[in-house]
């Protein structure tokens, strides 16, 4: 049964060797990246760079479950707010680590 759902479904390596130009990074990479970009979520560009090349929609229907495909199709947070974030861990991190003493200001 396993191998019968297998052949009807596609191994998940089975588009790793396509290519394209990643307007993210900025060069051609293979659809290897695109589905495991440093995590075991897919790149939330998936779909739009790739449903030209083959059926990527049922290629992530296949392949992962809803909760994998809802976290990658989530809007992610504007830049700012993940900047201001990071500033905010910095600075609770230096105040952690100098007894809650606030930063020397410069001017
Ligand atoms: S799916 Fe993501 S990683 Fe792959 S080409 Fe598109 S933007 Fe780049």
């Amino acid at each position: 049964m396993f191998v019968l759902h297998a052949v009807i479904m596609g191994s998940i390596t089975e588009h790793d060797s396509r290519k394209r130009y990643c307007p993210m990074l900025g060069h051609q990479i293979h659809f290897q990246y695109c589905r495991e970009p440093g995590s075991d979520t897919p790149c939330r560009k998936l779909l739009d760079c790739w449903w030209t090349a083959f059926d990527a929609k049922q290629f992530l229907l296949d392949h992962y479950g809803k909760e994998t495909i809802e976290k990658m199709l989530a809007p992610s947070q504007p830049k700012a707010v993940t900047l201001y974030d990071l500033i905010e861990k910095a600075r609770k991190s230096a105040g952690d680590q100098d007894g809650g003493q606030k930063p020397h200001s410069t001017s």
